[in-house]
């Protein structure tokens, strides 16, 4: 998200710009797992709008078709029961799936996907890029990094001091995701997302189905995204996908007290980069080193959520054309 939208306005500004991402397709926290059991929102799962030029951009996509009003049925399950939540802000995901947004921006960009960038090489003022699928990119002015904090430090530790990006701005929490194909719906049809307060294991179940204002294809059975919490997530990170997906899915189980349908099919996805530990609202939302011409962006660098990603790359590239324009004054 936030290099989409650094990309997009410094092409406004009249740069020219090439994207690289080591997915397949672009998305990354906002990427959908497609399987033969249908499509699950692995990441972000949903996004809120506050900001009038997010808002603008969203309304846009909402009436290209690429975005749809999440649904607001949202429910809390603690020691006390079932609660049903209302949420302040309005909702928003992509339509059909959260990727379309990102495929949606993605839109008239040149990007080379499936391009893992493993190293930097930074001379007579030019960077160069290779890839670990052995791919060489030269001849780039400006370079900016629209990764996970702790991925754009391992990826200029030979350019910039370890100190230059503060340790408190990188730092990120971890999240295993389980995706779960079950044989019938759940009972409770209420809602479209669940917090489990009361689970030491997980700590949001969503539906996958239903959403785009489409009935739910209850034929179809049931499938869910289940996301872990934090601190289950750290403990277990270097454990097993088949046993990750086994745990979070026992835990569903005694959350819903035993009225969990059979399971038809399972997986797990980690992400070791899943959100920033504290927001930097204050902060300028992103970092420019004028001398090495790098900036970064990102949510990281304001608040874990894809507006703040949105807003981090553009904020970026509106500073980054008006050095630019400086520098050829
Ligand atoms: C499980 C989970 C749940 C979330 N839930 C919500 C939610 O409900 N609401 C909300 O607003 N936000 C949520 N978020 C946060 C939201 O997804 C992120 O804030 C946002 O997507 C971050 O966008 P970004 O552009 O900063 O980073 P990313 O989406 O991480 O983009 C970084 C890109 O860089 C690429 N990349 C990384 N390293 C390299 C490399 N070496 N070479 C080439 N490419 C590389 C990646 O493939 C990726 O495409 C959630 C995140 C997770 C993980």
């Amino acid at each position: 998200m936030a290099g989409l939208a650094a990309a997009r306005e410094l092409e406004d500004g009249g740069m020219r710009v090439h994207l690289f991402d080591k997915g397949s397709r672009p998305g990354g926290r906002m990427s959908t797992k497609t399987t033969d059991h249908g499509a699950f929102d692995l990441g972000a799962q949903y996004f809120s709008v506050r900001d009038d030029d997010f808002a603008t951009l969203i309304d846009a996509a909402q009436r290209d078709g690429a975005v749809t009003a999440w649904p607001q049925c949202m429910a809390r399950l603690d020691d006390s029961g079932w609660q049903q939540r209302k949420p302040h802000h309005p909702r928003y995901c992509g339509a059909p799936s959260m990727d379309a947004l990102p495929r949606y921006l993605a839109q008239g960009l040149a990007i080379s996907s499936g391009q893992q960038i493993e190293s930097l090489v930074r001379d007579d003022e030019c960077w160069t890029l290779l890839s670990r699928q052995g791919e060489r990119y030269q001849g780039f002015d400006q370079l900016v990094l629209a990764v996970p904090g702790p991925q754009a430090q391992a990826l200029v530790a030979a350019h910039l001091p370890a100190a230059a990006l503060p340790a408190r701005c990188t730092a990120m929490t971890p999240c295993w995701s389980t995706w779960l194909h079950l044989e019938a719906p759940l009972d409770d049809r209420f809602w479209q997302g669940l917090t489990l307060d009361a689970s030491p294991v997980l700590r949001w179940v969503a539906r996958n189905q239903g959403r785009n204002g489409a009935a739910p294809d209850h034929d179809s059975g049931e499938r869910l995204s289940l996301l872990a919490r934090a601190d289950w997530s750290a403990i277990n990170l270097e454990r097993e996908r088949d046993d990750i997906a086994t745990a979070m899915t026992a835990a569903l189980a005694d959350g819903l007290a035993g009225t969990l349908p059979n399971v038809k099919a399972c997986g797990a996805h980690r992400w070791r980069y899943a959100q920033p530990y504290c927001a930097h609202q204050s902060e300028a939302g992103y970092h420019h080193f004028a001398e090495q011409q790098l900036t970064f962006c990102g949510d990281w660098c304001l608040d874990g959520r894809v507006e703040a990603a949105w807003l981090s790359g553009r904020r970026a590239a509106r500073h980054l054309l008006e050095h630019i324009a400086d520098r050829s004054h």
